[in-house]
């Protein structure tokens, strides 16, 4: 992994207050496999599988249930609290989505299959620019360039 920009998810205590206030609102009772998915994710620079969740929760010595994970994001996305990235191979991956609208977007090598965040000012200039042109609201945007990332060329 490239070394990433850790504003793009601000400060990640706020989105886990964000989540249980949100969870709590939302009447759904703050489950010990939910608060430690909430963790992890608050916890990670980019975004994460769900597989790779549950590895890193059993490493952490917080075992888990592969369901639960499942279960766990399935909620925290219908609630708008996490962003799912399609990277195209298949396999979802989530990371914090930031009620400031705080963001950033990936960079996804077709070959190793390695998945990168990038942030880029003049990209949202020019996704809001699209917007105003063709009258169009735009609420959310997403960016995955597909590519081969430097070591893979280098190989
Ligand atoms: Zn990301
Ligand atoms: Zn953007």
């Amino acid at each position: 992994m490239a070394a990433h920009t850790h504003h793009a998810h601000g400060d990640p205590a706020a989105w886990t207050d964000h989540a249980a206030r949100t969870l709590a609102e939302h009447g759904t009772r703050s489950g010990g496999a939910r608060r430690a998915v909430v963790a992890t994710l608050a916890d990670q620079d980019c975004c994460a599988s769900a597989q790779e969740i549950h590895e890193r929760l059993r490493a952490a010595g917080r075992p888990v249930g592969i369901a639960s994970v499942y279960r766990s994001l399935d909620l925290l996305h219908g609630l708008g609290l996490v962003t799912r990235v399609e990277t195209g191979d298949g396999v979802a991956r989530y990371e914090p989505a930031l009620p400031g609208g705080e963001h950033h977007h990936h960079l996804v090598c077709v070959r190793c299959g390695g998945v990168e965040a990038f942030e880029d000012d003049a990209l949202e200039r020019a996704i809001h620019a699209v917007g105003d042109r063709v009258d169009f609201d735009v609420t959310a945007h997403d960016v995955a360039l597909r590519g081969r990332c430097r070591a893979c060329r280098a190989a």
